[in-house]
């Protein structure tokens, strides 16, 4: 029994305790919040992420040590990898963290991005958006998540005020071609330190205001798309040499190519549905691959979707469980609700997630349209 610490202590690293203390791990998150989501099921040090004592602490009571999310500290990153064993690596971390070095890396693996250019000042901007043309979209390059440190500018006109905001928080800029997709796709895969690799079915991803929503499994798409997804994220996670997860999240473009839109070195949202619906689920796929063991099985055993529930659903949600739910029934779906246990409810916050198997995609998705909660 060895003890693996987390640094933070979210749904991500709830969901990894909870999977890796069924095969006999003990666990250890670092949070700045008491009785933070992984606190409930594991150990927790209540301390700030980039508070290098309680890192040191961390180090010191955990044999291996992963994260649940990659803005991680260079400095607390060195240290851990001084006193404690991080088999991630910091390098990981620190390409992820920065989209033009993420970009680079993708690109130098052999796989395609939305082309891009790095933009320094207002006048890089415009000559950036007149090369692209609009709409592009301007990104920080560190820090963004939900669509946040984002602008899609529509028209020359929005030039100076996307800039001035932006350009405000002091980070480097990135700016995109827009990418007409026909879907956002993404595909999670495991490496070992052995270098072996396993994917997960690609997922087929709908955002409502820049926040997961739905995702479906198998995604509506050819196979031969498919393939080609999971061959992709084999040979990223093979180029920027990954240990554990990486998430890819992809375009799929209406003239039928494939862009990667950005990675995440971690389990993701997108890989929730993996937990009842796959032979193995991202979060003991995680556990395996810092843990140097095999890796599991990632077949579907099920079509299912992947329901979100955001702070405002959570009341609705809990209601319509206490009662017998007949559009279950009559779809023959299974609703499998999964609650983080974090305190409050606020609009639009994650707070949990419902996985549908279903017979078939459509009965998952009518499910989901019957249960009106996710109308808001
Ligand atoms: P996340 O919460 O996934 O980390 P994020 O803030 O890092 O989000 P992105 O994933 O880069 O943001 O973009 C958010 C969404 O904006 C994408 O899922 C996609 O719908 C849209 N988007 C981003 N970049 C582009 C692009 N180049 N072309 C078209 N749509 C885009
Ligand atoms: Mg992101
Ligand atoms: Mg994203």
């Amino acid at each position: 029994g060895s003890t693996i610490g987390i640094l933070g202590g979210g749904q991500l690293g709830r969901m990894m305790a909870n999977a890796g203390s069924a095969m006999g791990y003990r666990f250890v998150a670092l949070d700045p919040t008491p009785d933070a989501p992984a606190g409930q099921v594991a150990e927790q040090i209540v301390a700030a992420y980039d508070d290098s004592e309680a890192a040191r602490e961390l180090a010191k009571r955990a044999d291996v040590i992963t994260y649940e999310f990659e803005n991680v500290d260079a400095g607390v990153a060195a240290m851990l990898m001084a006193e404690s064993y991080v088999p991630q690596g910091s390098e990981l971390l620190y390409t992820t963290q920065h989209r033009l070095r993420e970009k680079r890396a993708i690109e130098a693996a052999g796989v395609r991005v939305a082309p891009y250019r790095e933009i320094r000042s207002e006048d890089e901007l415009r000559e950036a958006v007149a090369a692209f043309g609009t709409p592009c979209v301007l990104k920080t390059a560190m820090g963004g998540y939900d669509g946040k440190g984002q602008w899609v500018i529509r028209g020359e006109n929005e030039i100076p005020e996307a800039y001035e905001t932006l350009a405000r928080a002091g980070v480097q800029l990135v700016l995109e071609q827009f990418i007409r997709f026909e879907k956002e796709l993404s595909v999670i895969a495991a490496r070992n330190p052995q270098g072996e690799i396993k994917a997960f079915p690609v997922a087929e991803n709908i955002h409502v205001d820049n926040i997961l929503h739905l995702s479906i499994v198998p995604a509506r798409i050819s196979e031969e798309v498919q393939r080609e997804a999971e061959r992709l994220a084999a040979r990223i996670a093979e180029g920027l040499g990954v240990i554990g997860l990486i998430a890819v999240e992809l375009f799929y473009s209406e003239g039928g190519e494939l862009f990667v839109n950005e990675l995440a070195p971690r389990p993701h949202n997108s890989g929730h549905y993996t937990m009842e619906a796959c032979r193995t689920s991202q979060f003991e796929q995680h556990v395996r691959a810092v843990c140097n063991l095999p890796l599991g099985d990632t077949a579907l055993m099920s079509p299912v979707v992947m329901v979100n529930v955001l702070g405002q659903h959570v009341a609705p949600l809990l209601e319509r469980m206490a009662g017998k739910d007949e559009a279950a029934e009559r779809l023959a779906v299974a609703p499998k609700v999964h609650l983080y246990g974090k305190k409050e409810a606020v609009f639009k916050r994650k707070m949990g997630h419902v996985n549908v198997l279903a017979p078939d995609i459509d009965a998952a998705l009518a499910w989901v349209e019957e249960t009106t909660i996710w109308k808001v």
